[in-house]
C-alpha cells in the first residue's frame, strides 16, 4: 500500500453530504476508496499549468471526481482553433478569457469543487509560490521553458509533478517525482532541444482526442497518488501511439548526476528559463566552422565547456577548459577576461547563459558556439561520439 500525498490529518471528520454521498456513490461502493478515500480527494488541491489540450480533461474529471480544490494557471483567450481538443471549453466561449471558461464548465460539472483562478504565466517569480499551495502539480504545458519550470519547482517542494506531453499521433505521461524515487525531467532531458528544432502541436498538428487520452492518464495519476493506491508511473514512462493503437512503457531512473535531484546539483534555485531553452538569449555567437578556422589560424581563443563532467567523458574539443555551469560564478578567477573567448555546451542553450554571465562580468569580447559540440561533431569532427 502506498502512502498518500494528502496527510491525513488534513482530512475532515465532516461527513460527506447528501448530494455527495449520491454523486460518488460508484467511489464509495469501492473497497479503494470509500468514504476515507472521497474525503481525502475533497482535501486534495492540485494546480493545473494550462487550460489547454492536456489540461481540459485532466480539470474537467478532476472535478467531477471530487477533488477539493483546482488550481488553474493560464493567460490565453479561448480560439476556435482550441475547440478541436480542449474540451473545457465551447464554441460560445470563443474570445473569452480562458480561466472563465474553464471554472463555468467545472462549476457545472461539480459545484462542490473549488476552482481558483491564477490568471498569469506560470514563471519563475510566482511558481514557488503557486505550487506550495497545492498537493501536485498536473504539467499540461506544450513548451519546453514551462516544462522545465514546472520540474524545477516541484523538485524543490518535493511534489509529485505529473507529466504529459502530446504530438501529432503520440503521447507520453509519467509521473515526476525524485522524492518518492523517481526522476525528474531533467534526469531523462538534461538539456532542452535547441530553439526550431522540435515542433509543437501548433507547427505541426495533434490529433484531437490524443490529448484527451493523455490528460486523462494524468487524472488517474493524480487521484491514485492521493488515494495512496495502485502503482503509479513514478520511474516509469508511458508512450501512447494512437496510429498503431500501441501502449508501450518505458522504466525511467533518477541520474545521480541530475543538475537538479543529483547527488552534487549545481542548479539550486529557479533560473530563466526563456534563456536556459535559449529562446531569449541574444548572445553573440560563433559557428563552429569559424572556430575551426580560427583554430587552424592559430589564433588564441580562451574554449570554456560548461557541460557536467560525465559528458566531458563522453566528449571533448582539444584544448576546452571544463567548468560546469554551476560552478562559473565562483571560477571567474581562473579565466582571463581579455582575448577572444568562446562558451559551449551540449547544444547551445547552457553555454548563452554562461555568455551572458561573463560579458556582465566584463569578459569581452566573448562567443556562445552555435549547436554546442553536437554541431563540431555534425561538421567538424564526424568520429566524435554524440549523445
Ligand atoms: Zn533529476
Amino acid at each position: 500500500m502506498n502512502k498518500s500525498i494528502v496527510a491525513d490529518e488534513r482530512i475532515s471528520d465532516a461527513p460527506l453530504s447528501g448530494e455527495e454521498t449520491a454523486r460518488y456513490s460508484r467511489h464509495l461502493m469501492m473497497p479503494e476508496v470509500t468514504a476515507d478515500g472521497q474525503r481525502r480527494l475533497k482535501a486534495a488541491h492540485i494546480l493545473c499549468i494550462g487550460a489547454g489540450g492536456l489540461g481540459s480533461p485532466a480539470a474537467l474529471y478532476l472535478a467531477a471526481a471530487g477533488v477539493g480544490k483546482i488550481g488553474i494557471v493560464d493567460f490565453d483567450d479561448v480560439d476556435l482553433s482550441n475547440l478541436q481538443r480542449q474540451i473545457l471549453h465551447g464554441t460560445k466561449d470563443v474570445g473569452r478569457n480562458k480561466l472563465e471558461s474553464a471554472r463555468d464548465r467545472l462549476r457545472d460539472a461539480n459545484p462542490n469543487v473549488e476552482v481558483e483562478l491564477h490568471e498569469c504565466r506560470f514563471s519563475s517569480e510566482n511558481a514557488s509560490g503557486l505550487v506550495a499551495r497545492y498537493d501536485l502539480v498536473i504539467d499540461g504545458s506544450d513548451n519546453f521553458p514551462t516544462r522545465y519550470l514546472s520540474n524545477d519547482v516541484c523538485v524543490f517542494a518535493r511534489k509529485p509533478n505529473v507529466y504529459g506531453s502530446v504530438f501529432r499521433f503520440d503521447g507520453q505521461a509519467t509521473v515526476f517525482a525524485p522524492h518518492l524515487g523517481g526522476p525528474c525531467y531533467r534526469c531523462l532531458f538534461p538539456e532542452p532541444p535547441a530553439p526550431g528544432t522540435v515542433p509543437n502541436c501548433a507547427e505541426a498538428g495533434v490529433l484531437g482526442v490524443l490529448p484527451g487520452i493523455i490528460g486523462m492518464v494524468q487524472a488517474i495519476e493524480a487521484i491514485k497518488l492521493i488515494l495512496g493506491i495502485g502503482e503509479t508511473l513514478v520511474g516509469r514512462l508511458l508512450h501512447f501511439d494512437a496510429l498503431k493503437m500501441k501502449f508501450r512503457e518505458f522504466n525511467v531512473r533518477r541520474d545521480l548526476e541530475c543538475p537538479i535531484c543529483g547527488e552534487r546539483p549545481t542548479i539550486t534555485e529557479l533560473i530563466d528559463y526563456d534563456q536556459f531553452c535559449g529562446i531569449a538569449a541574444d548572445v553573440p555567437a560563433m559557428s563552429v566552422r569559424e572556430l575551426k578556422r580560427k583554430f587552424d589560424a592559430r589564433e588564441t581563443i580562451q574554449l570554456i565547456d560548461v557541460r557536467e563532467p560525465f559528458e566531458f567523458e563522453i566528449a571533448r574539443i582539444d584544448g576546452a577548459k571544463l567548468i560546469p555551469l554551476g560552478q562559473l560564478a565562483d571560477r571567474l578567477h581562473e579565466l582571463k577576461q581579455n582575448g577572444q573567448t568562446v562558451v559551449h555546451c551540449h547544444r547551445g542553450p547552457r553555454s548563452a547563459q554562461a555568455v551572458e554571465m561573463l560579458r556582465r562580468a566584463g569578459f569581452a569580447p566573448v562567443y556562445n558556439l552555435e549547436g554546442g559540440i553536437e554541431a563540431w561533431a555534425d561538421e567538424i569532427d564526424p568520429a566524435m561520439q554524440k549523445y
